[in-house]
């Protein structure tokens, strides 16, 4: 029962559920960290958008209203109209400078939408490898903790059959071993140990009685005799 209950515990330590968890889990971390990257460029791009078409604002207004005095023939000195008209050439090429940036500021808006939007996808199905990884290895514990509990009690309805001192020596060679303080004496093995029994102790171990506590000299566990023993 306790070889048993070794092997269940161990199974719940070991289950391949962890590793694929964890990983799933690195895996939700790393996309999650690079959203956060995409959304906060998003943002830093949509700021630059809005004061890119701030800075061009004033600067059309400017070349609305030159434009509209050129026109309206307000002007009447030469050399005035003349500048008017060098700074509507400048207006003009300073507006198409500031739409080129921030035309390239809106490309790459483009681009970190779309990141970004992909990245949410892929978070989302990490989140949900997560969550279903989770579960099953939530399934695997809970079945294999009922299992445990169902031996534990199946070990203490045991015990109190059991002599007293037989169980003190068992708990204290178990504590030094594992877990599992006697082995099935086995085709003249001990099956804790696996080392094979001398034929000078088998001789013994077969005219021993059968209620003698027998031990393995190797591991000194107490050997258990079964017709598979090999005496
Ligand atoms: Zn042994």
């Amino acid at each position: 029962m306790d070889s048993a209950l070794a092997q269940l515990l161990h199974r719940r330590k070991t289950l391949p559920e962890h590793d694929q968890l964890a990983a799933a889990e690195r895996d939700r971390d790393e996309v999650e960290a690079a959203l956060i990257e995409a959304e906060t460029e998003v943002s830093d791009l949509s700021t630059d958008q809005v004061k890119a078409e701030a800075d061009l604002e004033p600067v059309r207004q400017r070349l609305a209203r030159d434009q509209e005095r050129i026109a309206d023939g307000t002007v009447a000195d030469p050399r005035q109209l003349e500048s008017l008209i060098a700074e509507v050439d400048h207006l003009q090429k300073r507006i198409s400078d500031l739409e080129d940036s921030e035309l390239e500021i809106m490309e790459k808006l483009e681009t970190a939408t779309a990141r970004a939007n992909e990245l949410t996808g892929k978070a989302d199905q990490s989140r949900a490898e997560v969550k279903r990884l989770t579960g099953e290895r939530d399934a695997k514990v809970t079945a294999i903790n009922s299992e445990a509990a169902e031996r534990k009690t199946e070990r203490s309805t045991l015990q109190p059959d059991l002599p007293a001192d037989l169980i003190t020596l068992y708990e204290r060679i178990r504590g030094g071993h594992g877990g599992v303080g006697a082995a099935e004496l086995r085709n003249r093995r001990c099956t804790g140990c696996q080392l094979e029994i001398n034929a000078a102790e088998l001789r013994e171990f077969a005219a021993a009685p059968a209620d003698e506590v027998l031990r393995c000299e190797e591991c000194s566990r107490i050997l258990v005799r079964t017709e598979h023993s090999g005496l």
